[in-house]
């Protein structure tokens, strides 16, 4: 089942439009596959958006190397953060499909400098299932795993 994206219009994804140069940025970071720049809400200041550059909605949609080349851009990012900010705590944030909270539908992560207090959250409702329903779960994706080879 895909995920629940909104294709954006050919030229109108406004990532798209900010690796092209279209539409300023406060970029800090550009190597072959990714670009990072300043996050425009800045839940605390330093919170750096990394993209892939190549249009993709969302991790399903990455190449294997392009997913690498993300995470390694994310940890650079995140090393400047920590030199430049000196945050006690650091969070990498990706979500997938509207229900995952995407609101941009082109791959992005997002690194932010955590504080004690700042009101930065999640919710995490635990089910803790039982163990042989865990196991379920676990034959089940071994399965997917196994076919997709
Ligand atoms: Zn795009």
């Amino acid at each position: 089942m895909p995920l629940s994206t909104v294709p954006a219009a050919p030229g109108q994804c406004i990532f798209c439009r900010l690796v092209a140069g279209e539409i300023p940025a406060s970029r800090v970071y550009e190597d072959e596959q990714t670009i990072a720049f300043m996050d425009l809400g800045q839940l605390n200041p330093g919170h750096t958006l990394v993209a892939v550059k190549r249009h993709a909605a969302t991790l399903l949609d990455l190449t294997p190397d392009e997913a690498a080349a993300a995470m390694r851009t994310a940890q650079r990012v995140a090393q400047a953060v920590a030199a430049a900010f000196d945050p006690p705590g650091i969070t990498l944030l990706q979500a997938n499909g509207r229900e995952g909270e995407q609101t941009v539908f082109h791959f992005h992560l997002h690194v932010v400098p955590r504080h004690a207090g700042d009101g930065v959250g999640l919710a995490w409702p635990r089910k803790d299932p039982p163990r042989e329903l865990l196991e379920g779960y676990a034959e089940r994706l071994r399965r997917a795993l196994a076919s997709a080879g």
